[in-house]
């Protein structure tokens, strides 16, 4: 039984758990949150902070491999872990690159992908983007958190960030890529991105994505390409924006799986969390075909109430064929907090609208309100 641990215990580290229980690995799990998705699944559940170096360096002792399930972790603690001897994938330094919008906007345009014009600004200096422009804090965004449009110089927020050129998007698009240890790269079918106009989360997946089939090769190229310049080993999922003109520009990557890949669970026939750890391993890496139309719906806590969360039409979901349901055992409900995410499969493009269009008819959830007692986390 080979040993590996995960640097956070959210979702995608469950969904690890379970794609590596048909390894037989022994997944240990770092997290601050003593009730995360990982808890009480994982084999050994270490509660301390994944931002702290100490914690790290003491959680991944006995570990032979350890990887993440999110970025915003210490790359200090993954540095003294590697300097005794654990493999940390992905590497540090990819990290760090990746920690910072405006370091890796430059990397890869530094590379030669396809880029928005962009410029790393500090409050003071003459802006060389037209508004209305996008900006984004350096560290610490996530679901559209940390960027704003802004109209005009009076409403730029006066700190050091990323400044880039409005795409007018047409869709969005991102492709998930292994690399293996043997250097094997794969990419999975392009996925396709709805997003919820206020919160920026994505609420509507679909593959095979409705885009010209040179679209569809050019992204899975370029994710591959940079897989290999970054040196990844295990995924890297890669945003792309396909604007109205027909351009593909890379948005952002993420070293890890990543939210729109969990299609791959059952549209694919290999899936994203499975071929994570062939590549960590040293082992082939599966078939990325897909074998079915499949959407994804994120079941998202609504925004009017926070609470413990309940799932009564949980029957009519299932009732629908093709439909099966992941449920990431978060007790508590916050405004777009992902408690799970449903999986639509069909035979052809109408049939998955349809099916679509059943569940999401019925996507509520029901908000029970805390007790007295209760704390939230
Ligand atoms: P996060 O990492 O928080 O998801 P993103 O950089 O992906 O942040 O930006 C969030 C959203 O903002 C994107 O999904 C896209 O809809 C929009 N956006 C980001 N950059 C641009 C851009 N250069 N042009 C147009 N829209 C953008």
């Amino acid at each position: 039984m080979r040993s590996v641990g995960i640097v956070g215990g959210g979702q995608l580290g469950r969904m690890l758990i379970q794609a590596g229980i048909d390894l037989d690995l022994h997944v240990k799990v770092l997290d601050a949150k003593p009730d995360s998705p990982c808890a009480g699944i994982a084999h050994e559940f270490v509660v301390g902070s994944v931002r702290e170096a100490e914690s790290i360096e003491s959680f991944a002792e006995g570990v032979e491999i350890l990887t993440i399930e999110l970025e915003d972790v210490s790359v200090e603690g993954l540095l003294r872990a590697a300097a005794k001897g654990v493999e940390v994938y992905p590497a540090p330094q990819v990290l760090s690159v990746i920690q910072d919008k405006g370091r890796q906007r430059a990397w890869y345009a530094s590379q030669g992908f396809p880029s928005p014009r962009f410029q790393l600004w500090m409050p003071g200096e003459t802006v060389e983007i037209p508004f209305p422009l996008i900006q984004k804090a350096f560290q610490g965004g996530y679901d559209g958190k940390g960027v704003q449009r802004a109209p005009s110089a009076e409403r730029l927020w006066q700190k050091p960030s990323l400044l880039e050129e409005e795409i007018s998007i047409y869709k969005e698009l991102s492709v998930i890529v292994a690399r293996s240890k043997q250097g094997e790269v794969r990419a999975f079918p392009v996925v396709e991105s709805v997003f919820h106009p206020e919160a920026h989360v994505v609420e509507f997946l679909r593959v095979p994505a409705e885009i010209p089939s040179h679209v569809e090769k050019e992204a899975r190229e370029i994710a591959m390409q940079m897989a290999v310049s970054l040196n990844i080993i295990g995924l890297l999922a890669v945003e792309f924006f396909y604007s109205t003109s027909g351009q593909l520009y890379v948005n952002e990557a993420a070293p890890r799986p990543h939210n729109t890949g969990h299609i791959t669970i059952k549209a694919c026939w290999t899936s994203q969390f499975e071929q994570h750890w062939r590549a960590l391993l040293g082992l082939p890496l599966g078939e990325t075909r897909l074998h079915s139309y499949g959407a994804l719906l994120n079941i998202l806590g609504p925004v009017e109430k926070s609470g413990k969360v309940r799932f009564p039409k949980l029957t009519e979901w299932l009732e629908v064929p093709g439909v099966s349901v992941h449920l990431y055992g978060k007790r508590f409900s916050k405004p777009f907090r992902k408690l799970g995410h449903i999986i639509i499969l069909a035979e052809s493009p109408q049939e998955l609208l349809q099916r679509v269009g059943q569940v999401r008819s019925n996507l509520s959830i029901e908000i029970v309100p805390f007790e007295m007692d209760e704390t939230f986390s």
